[in-house]
């Protein structure tokens, strides 16, 4: 199995996860021309997508799904809370799942977990595939037994390092977004998800990718320095995954 990103934050998310020959795209917060450039760049044509799968309907998630599928007529998978949040629910095919229940895209099985966000009804995914998991989790406000237990024993994590408390504190947003981005529904700290690292096992791990890092409330250098902390090492595959950039596909061994 095999992952990229094809940029992250709140500008725009999107990750590319691959094993065999099936594709799937997981959010697409990009405009139809911007997507295209971006799985291109990742060498993926948008027609080879065997779906988009999307974790919930904030504009940075859900923005470019529509035009993306309707276009290459490419199947959408989302909760039934999501879809009843989604403001442009015309694609060719849906399907609605279960955030308690596995499925299969392809020749990947999705686990699917809930997480604590302001969205109608969120869900993050562990990815199972050749004997290897991909956990990916971002858009959470706090952490529950379940999503430490899903994302225990992992082989590669995405990680949501959203903000630096200081920065959040003493930074450009006023009262009342600092109190939503720091909320129980909002997103993940620093120093919540360097503590969920210590939580679970992490004897498998061999890629550690921090994502939707905030551009007001942090700094690549403060995240990785938590996380490096937490699991008391600076290997090489711990990263950044950039809002511009994304970050270049990673192989699971
Ligand atoms: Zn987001
Ligand atoms: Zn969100």
């Amino acid at each position: 199995m095999r992952f990229a990103s094809l940029g992250s934050g709140s500008r725009g998310n999107g990750t590319l996860v691959e094993y065999g020959s099936t594709r799937i795209l997981i959010d697409c917060g990009f405009f139809l021309r911007e997507a295209e450039t971006r799985l291109r760049r990742f060498g993926v044509e948008p027609e080879t997508l065997s779906g988009i799968l999307v974790t919930h309907e904030h504009h940075d998630h859900i923005g470019g799904v529509s035009r993306l599928s309707r276009k290459f007529k490419i199947p959408v998978w989302m909760t039934n809370g999501t879809h009843a949040g989604w403001d442009d629910p015309h694609v060719p095919v849906l399907t609605r799942f279960n955030p308690n229940e596995p499925f299969t895209v392809g020749e990947i099985e999705v686990q699917p977990f809930s997480v604590p966000h302001d969205a109608r009804e969120p869900s993050h995914f562990v990815f199972i595939a050749g004997g290897s998991r991909l956990g990916m989790v971002s858009d959470a406000g706090s952490v529950t037994p379940f999503m430490r237990e899903c994302l225990s024993g992992c082989d590669a994590l995405m990680l949501e390092f959203n903000y630096d408390v200081e920065m959040l504190r003493n930074g450009p947003y006023t009262a009342k977004l600092q109190k939503r981005v720091g909320g129980e529904f909002g997103h993940l700290s620093n120093m919540q998800a360097a503590e969920l690292l210590t939580q679970i096992d992490r004897s498998k791990l061999q890629h550690l990718v921090l994502t939707h890092l905030s551009e007001k409330n942090n700094t690549p250098g403060l995240a990785l320095s938590a996380a490096a902390q937490a699991i008391d090492d600076a290997p090489s595959w711990l990263v950044c995954a950039h809002q511009a950039r994304g970050l270049e596909w990673r192989e699971i061994l």
